[in-house]
């Protein structure tokens, strides 16, 4: 997948978090939980990273 800021080529990979991490929308107080993939311990959300612009790509 190529960075939308810069074109160049981003790395593929995963967030991964113990606890299921949640979506607060700006103004509300109440947080959505994602939809994760369970890997072992872990909540998994696929992603890419351009490590030139520092923006994080996920699915959700
Ligand atoms: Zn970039």
């Amino acid at each position: 997948m190529k960075c939308p800021y810069c074109d160049s080529e981003m790395e593929e990979g995963a967030l991964i978090s113990r606890m299921v991490p949640q979506w607060l929308k700006k103004g509300e107080k109440k947080g959505l939980f994602l939809d994760c993939k369970k890997n072992f311990a872990n909540n998994e959300l696929p992603a890419h990273r351009c490590v030139k612009c520092k923006k994080v790509i996920l699915d959700v």
